[in-house]
């Protein structure tokens, strides 16, 4: 039998100790007594053990810092099973938007949900509650500032849920910002929707971010933000402020633009992405960046937002972080026409279609077809990958469902233990 230091266990060698630290336990050890790093060190260069014989091994052991493999399967699974004690919503109240930008990849359908498919929603949330711990929403779209009371009957909803039953509860929207002046904005915060996130392309906003009609739509987004900037500390939202980039964008005056008008406010951050081929009809025409060089604009961009201190976007680092809401067993996407998928970028693919909202009977899934995109056993990489825990190998199952790539998907990402 091999014991192995599993990837979560992080290794941190500083002069005369070493510090031995897991991300599963939070618990720590450290080691100063020179024959005891140095053995440390031989079990790490051999890629573990074959038993547990010593006194280092056995705290290792009990420590849960040298596992063999079946142990790390049993953590994994108990840690999926937590999982299902969140109930994760996407819900888009329209399909439709008022911007057209060329990059976007949805199909812009003129459909808004119907008041039964919003009472069959809030009716399965009222139902279901008491199986879960927390429950996120996350108003997506189309764009769904467009649906306001759609959004305020369904969010008051569980607050008043929230008053007779214990559970988490966070909302979340994204939204283009074009509609969301400071009074849609407060009332949005009153029922709980804390955090936004809204798309800023820079000085080439008003070309990549066009609205319908072909006007301008920079000046009364940043106008917008900068009123909502103005609500006192006792509002304790954040609003993370993207910019999609484009090759060879290396024009960061923007930033001391963004930097003017939030840098005090630490409410808002700055989220770095780069323009990829998300499926829009018109992308091809758009200078989109490959190769090395992504990497290399995206941390020139990031390391310009952080000198001139502005706050960065950055993934936060905790267990499933990693994971997508179309692994959790119970994360749904509920979409304006009735239909309920996993993903919301794969919005056309039939395997996608795992269920629908019917206006009599309620929420409908077909349980075969919403498992194939929870389930998934860790790759024989994962195992000393350092994001074991934030990822289980199910971090996007588009590739595996949607793609027919191999079911043993693993990411071309792999974190090696930090040591
Ligand atoms: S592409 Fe992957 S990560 Fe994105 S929404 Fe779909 S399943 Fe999730
Ligand atoms: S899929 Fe990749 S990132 Fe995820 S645990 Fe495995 S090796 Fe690590």
């Amino acid at each position: 039998m091999k014991y192995i230091i599993p990837g979560y266990v992080e290794i941190e060698r500083n002069g005369e100790r070493t510090l031995v630290t897991s991300n599963l336990l939070k618990n720590k050890i450290k080691l100063t007594d020179f024959s005891i790093r140095q053995e440390f060190d031989d079990i790490v260069k051999a890629g573990g053990r074959d038993e547990i014989s010593t006194d280092l091994t056995r705290l290792l052991y009990e420590q849960e810092m040298l596992q063999t493999r079946q142990e790390i399967d049993k953590i994994v699974c108990s840690l999926k099973e937590r999982m299902n004690k969140s109930l994760l919503l996407t819900i888009m109240p329209t399909e439709a938007c008022n911007f057209r930008c060329p990059y976007c990849y949805e199909p812009h359908e003129n459909i808004t949900m119907t008041s039964d498919i919003v009472e069959q929603i809030k009716k399965y949330i009222q139902n279901m509650i008491d199986k879960f711990d927390n429950l996120q929403i996350s108003w997506f779209g189309g764009e769904p500032t467009l649906c306001e009371n759609i959004i305020l009957d369904i969010s008051s909803c569980v607050k008043e849920l929230q008053t007779v039953r214990k559970f988490n509860y966070a909302a979340t929207m994204t939204t283009n910002g074009y509609l969301l002046n400071i009074e849609m904005f407060i009332k949005f915060y009153e029922v709980g929707i804390r955090s936004f996130q809204i798309t800023l392309d820079g000085w080439n906003h008003n070309e990549t971010r066009p609205h319908i009609s072909g006007i301008r739509t920079l000046e009364r987004i940043i106008d917008n933000l900068r009123k909502i900037s103005t609500l006192s500390s006792e509002y304790e939202y954040n609003i993370i402020i993207r910019h999609n980039i484009l090759d060879g964008d290396q024009d960061f005056s923007w930033y001391d633009y963004l930097s003017s008008l939030f840098a005090k406010d630490k409410r808002f951050s700055i989220l770095v992405a780069l323009v990829s081929d998300w499926g829009g009809t018109l992308v091809g025409s758009m200078p989109i960046s490959e190769g090395k060089n992504r990497k290399q604009l995206k941390y020139a961009h990031q390391a310009y937002i952080k000198k001139i201190g502005l706050t960065l976007y950055e993934q936060p680092n905790d267990l499933f972080s990693d994971i997508c809401y179309a692994s959790f067993p119970y994360g749904f996407v509920f979409r304006a026409n009735g239909m309920i998928d996993k993903c919301t970028i794969s919005l056309n693919a039939p395997e996608n279609h795992i269920g629908r909202i019917d206006a009599m009977e309620g929420i409908i899934i077909d349980p075969k077809k919403s498992k194939a995109w929870t389930e998934g056993q860790i790759h024989q990489k994962c195992y000393g990958c350092n994001r074991v825990l934030n990822c289980l190998n199910i971090s996007c199952k588009k590739g595996a469902v949607v793609d027919n790539m191999c079911e043993k998907y693993v990411c071309k990402t792999f974190y090696p233990n930090k040591s």
